[in-house]
């Protein structure tokens, strides 16, 4: 007999599920008046935790250069059609100057996997932010390190890393990736950024091709053991000229369903309504709120470079989007009964 969905969801909030409990609680998404309950719930969870307050976090795009292949992404180095870039270091900081004027108080950066961006130059970089800065937070996004460069950012100033997991299925991550990245070394990256100090953000991707509701329920086991500070999920969105670029896209409503699962799981953690979820549907951002996400993200990257950073079609990077639209962003929340936040925002866990 499959399990009412109010069962599955008082277990998961007291005690968390097994492998075939997620399984049958995703198979309630398909059921309207559960799938409206449990967002509504996650929504309300929210709430309680932090009330009508949205976060937002200035994102970087700092280099769309990339030694990795992944197959799903457009930075991968074996698509010739991808538009390289770095930014200068001036650049970065020119970015924060803006985005601190417009009221952001965590900065960031994110990129390719480009060894231009060696130890030395993000240290000081870091070190320029905090200096300038010093009430912000850093966040970066990029990619697996060793331990020892984890180190060295974090006794530089970072306070945050973000490196989704992509999948807990090691089977499921081969199909993802070439055999030079292994499932094995990003949880290695992900254990090591927490011990360190940072607060840790993992995620997946939602539809990415050869996910299962199986490959989902161990990605949520794997969540309810990790207990990361933040989560980034989004769709997955095909790219131009990668192996995946026929793929249909993520689903927008498994995507929300699922933010409200992690919302039930971790009432604590930081939960982005991506650029990924408000690139595939209009107001995708806002029903992310309404599924219990509290973070946004807006671009703050020089306007000519974010076409540039196209890790799927479509990207999308004007309105409410970018980091000078905040006023019309603030004018969706209110729309929703929310209001953006100005303060770090840093995990209630920290
Ligand atoms: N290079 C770093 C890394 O991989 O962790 C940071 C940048 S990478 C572009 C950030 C995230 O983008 C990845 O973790 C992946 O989940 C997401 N991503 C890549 N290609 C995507 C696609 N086609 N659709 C949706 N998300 C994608
Ligand atoms: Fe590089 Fe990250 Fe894209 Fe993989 S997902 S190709 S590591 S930018």
């Amino acid at each position: 007999m499959i399990p009412d969905w109010r069962e599955l969801i008082n277990k998961l909030e007291r005690h968390g599920l097994d492998a075939a409990e997620f399984v049958a609680l995703l198979d309630w998404a398909q059921d309207a008046e559960a799938y409206t309950a449990i967002l509504a719930r996650a929504a309300d969870t929210a709430r309680q935790i932090f009330g009508n307050r949205i976060y937002i976090r200035g994102l970087i795009e700092i280099s769309s250069y990339c030694r990795n292949d992944c197959f799903y992404c457009g930075l991968r180095r074996s698509n010739p059609q991808a538009c390289r870039y770095r930014l200068s270091e001036e650049q970065i900081l020119a970015c924060c100057e803006e985005g601190y004027q417009l009221g952001f108080r965590t900065f960031v950066l994110q990129g390719g996997e480009d060894a231009w961006f060696d130890d030395t130059r993000i240290c000081r970089i870091i070190s320029a932010i905090k200096q300038s800065w010093p009430s912000c937070a850093v966040t970066l996004s990029l990619g697996e390190r060793s331990r020892e460069s984890y180190q060295r950012l974090y006794q530089a100033g970072a306070d945050r890393y973000l490196l989704r997991h992509e999948t807990a299925d090691s089977q499921h991550y081969r199909l993802l990736h070439p055999p030079s990245l292994t499932l094995a070394n990003r949880m290695r990256c992900l254990y090591d950024l927490r011990e360190i100090g940072f607060q840790t953000g993992a995620g997946f991707m939602v539809g990415s091709p050869g996910q299962s509701k199986q490959t989902l329920a161990e990605d949520l086991l794997f969540l309810a053991r990790f207990r990361p500070h933040m989560v980034g999920i989004g769709p997955f969105l095909p790219a131009s000229n990668t192996p995946f670029a026929d793929q249909p896209p993520g689903s927008v409503h498994l995507t929300l369903f699922l933010l409200a699962v992690i919302r039930l799981l971790l009432p604590k953690v930081l939960l982005p309504a991506t650029t990924a979820l408000g690139s595939a549907v209009a107001d995708g951002r806002a029903q992310g709120i309404l599924a219990g996400a509290n973070v946004i993200m807006p671009n703050l990257s020089p306007p000519e470079v974010r076409q540039k950073y196209a890790i799927y079609d479509n990207k999308l990077t004007s309105g409410a989007e970018a980091a000078e639209g905040l006023r019309e962003l603030k004018q969706q929340m209110q729309k929703i009964g929310y209001q953006i936040v100005t303060d770090r925002g840093d995990s209630p866990d920290k």
